[in-house]
C-alpha cells in the first residue's frame, strides 16, 4: 500500500492531530509485529514517531519497511524499556508528548517457564518508562494489554468489567501494569492512560512488507498456517476437536492487524485530550473456531490446507470473544476487516520476499499425539453466552 493508502486505512480511527504537537510520539517495542503496524497508522495520522526497541524479537529492516509504506523514517533508539537511565535520557532529549507501550515478552507458555523474566521485563520495562514520562509532564501511556487479563470467561462476549484472573505470569504481568497505571491516574489526575486488550492480532499490511514474523517455528495459529500454506510445513496439528464449541475447537476473536493498529491512533487521540485511566477490549465482537480459520485460510491461498487433529494444547480456553462497545462509544473505533481479508493479507506477507528476510532458523517443534477429527455440532457448555449485542458467537445458542 502506498502512503496515500496507508493514509485512507487509518483515516476511520482519527483525524491528523489538531493543535500544536511538543514532540514526537514515544512507541517502545515499535519495529515489533503490532508495533511497526502502529508506526504506519501514526505517521499516515500526522504524528512525528520515535520508536524505542531493543530489537530482541525485530530487526531493523523493519524501519525501512516503515518507511517505504509511510514515505518517512521515524526516529530510533536502540535501548532496553528496563534500562532507567537510557530511557530517561530518550525522553528528556525528545520530549514525546505521549507513549505507547508495546515493548515486552508474550508467550504464555515461555511465561511459564520464565516467570521472573515475565515480571523483569513486562512490569520493570512498564515502571521504567512510565517513571521517565511522569518526570516530564503527567504522563499520558498507551499500553498493550491483553485479553488474557481475565483468564477463564465467567460469560460472554467478555466485557471489561467481567472479573479478572489471569493465569499465567504473562497474563498477571499486564494485569499488575493494569492497576499501576489505574493508580497513577488516581494519584496525578493530570495523567492519563488507555490500556488496550487485545483479542487475537493476525493479517498483515496490505502492501506485504510488514507482517509477524515470530523466531523460530511459530506456536499462534495463523503464523503456523502460513508456514503450511507457503510449504514450509506440511501440515497443522490442531489442539483438540472435543470442545464444547459447535464444531469441536477453540473459537477466538481474531482482529486484523491494520484494525488494531487503527485503534492505536484513536486511543492516543484519547490520552493527549482526556486524563483518567481508560480501558477498552479490542477485538471484533466475533468467534472464529479453528475450523473456520482453515477454511477462510485455504479460501485466501487458493487450496485446501493439510491438517490433524491431536490432542488439546494445556492451558487452552474453549472459547472466548469480545463485547468492543467500549471501544466503539470511547474511541469511535470498530473492526472493519473480516477474516478473509484477515488470511488474505497474512498469505501476502507469509509469501513474501520481506518474510523471507526476516524468518531465521527455527528449532524443532513437537506436537501432542495425533488423534482423529471430525467435525460435528457442538455448544459451548457451562459458560452463559448472550445471542443478542456486539458479541456473537458462531452459532451460539443463548440459552446455555
Ligand atoms: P513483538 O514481539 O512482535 O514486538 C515487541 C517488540 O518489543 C519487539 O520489537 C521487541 O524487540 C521489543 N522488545 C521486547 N522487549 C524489549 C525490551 N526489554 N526493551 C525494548 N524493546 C523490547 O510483539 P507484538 O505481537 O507486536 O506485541 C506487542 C505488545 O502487545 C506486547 O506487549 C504483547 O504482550 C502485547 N500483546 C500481543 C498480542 C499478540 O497476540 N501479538 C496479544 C495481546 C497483547
Ligand atoms: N491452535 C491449533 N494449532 C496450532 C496453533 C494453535 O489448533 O498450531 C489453536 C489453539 O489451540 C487455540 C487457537 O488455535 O485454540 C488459537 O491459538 P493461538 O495460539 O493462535 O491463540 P491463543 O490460544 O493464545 O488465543
Amino acid at each position: 500500500m502506498t502512503g496515500a493508502g496507508a493514509s485512507r486505512a487509518c483515516r476511520a480511527a482519527a483525524d491528523p492531530p489538531s493543535g500544536p504537537c511538543q514532540g514526537p510520539v514515544l512507541v517502545t517495542g515499535g519495529t515489533g509485529y503490532i508495533g511497526s503496524h502502529t508506526c504506519v497508522c501514526l505517521q499516515a495520522a500526522g504524528y512525528a514517531v520515535l520508536v524505542v526497541d531493543d530489537l530482541s524479537n525485530s530487526g531493523r529492516g523493519v524501519l525501512d519497511a516503515i518507511a517505504g509504506i509511510s514515505g518517512t523514517m521515524p526516529l530510533f533508539e536502540c535501548a532496553d524499556v528496563r534500562d532507567a537511565e537510557a530511557i530517561d535520557r530518550i525522553v528528556a532529549r525528545h520530549r514525546p508528548v505521549a507513549a505507547i507501550h508495546f515493548a515486552g515478552v508474550k508467550s504464555v507458555a515461555e511465561s511459564s517457564r520464565s516467570p521472573a523474566m515475565y515480571y523483569d521485563i513486562n512490569v520493570g520495562g512498564s515502571l521504567c518508562l512510565l517513571k521517565a514520562m511522569a518526570r516530564q509532564a503527567p504522563p499520558r501511556i498507551v499500553f498493550s494489554s491483553s485479553a488474557t487479563v481475565y483468564g477463564e470467561p465467567e460469560h460472554l462476549p467478555l466485557r471489561e468489567s467481567h472479573p479478572l484472573h489471569p493465569e499465567s505470569a504473562y497474563g498477571r504481568s499486564k494485569m499488575m501494569v493494569e492497576l499501576v497505571l489505574e493508580d497513577v491516574c488516581t494519584a496525578d489526575t493530570g495523567a492519563s492512560v488507555v490500556a488496550l486488550r487485545y483479542f487475537n492480532p493476525v493479517g498483515a499490511h496490505a502492501s506485504g512488507e510488514l507482517g509477524e514474523s515470530p523466531r523460530g517455528i511459530p506456536e499462534n495459529l495463523m503464523p503456523y498456517l502460513g508456514r503450511v500454506a507457503s510449504g514450509l510445513a506440511s501440515r497443522l496439528s490442531v489442539f483438540g476437536d472435543n470442545y464444547p464449541t459447535p464444531d469441536g475447537t477453540c473459537i477466538r476473536d481474531y482482529v486484523h492487524v491494520m484494525d488494531l493498529a487503527a485503534a492505536h491512533v484513536a486511543a492516543l487521540r484519547l490520552v493527549l485530550h482526556a486524563p483518567g485511566f481508560h480501558v477498552a477490549n479490542i477485538g471484533s465482537g466475533t468467534g472464529i473456531s479453528v475450523l473456520e480459520l482453515i477454511d477462510a485460510y485455504s479460501a485466501a491461498c487458493g487450496r485446501a490446507l493439510d491438517y490433524e487433529v491431536v490432542g488439546r494444547r494445556p492451558g487452552d480456553v474453549a472459547c472466548y470473544y469480545a463485547d468492543p462497545t467500549v471501544a466503539r462509544h470511547l474511541l469511535g473505533w470498530t473492526a472493519q476487516r473480516d477474516v478473509h481479508q484477515m488470511c488474505a493479507d497474512a498469505h501476502r506477507y507469509a509469501t513474501s520476499a520481506a518474510a523471507s528476510r526476516a524468518s531465521r532458523p527455527a528449532a524443532g517443534r513437537t506436537t501432542p499425539a495425533a488423534g482423529i477429527h471430525a467435525r460435528r455440532a457442538g455448544r459451548i457448555s457451562g459458560i452463559p453466552v448472550e445471542r443478542a449485542g456486539a458479541g456473537t458467537g458462531p452459532g451460539m445458542d443463548a440459552s446455555l
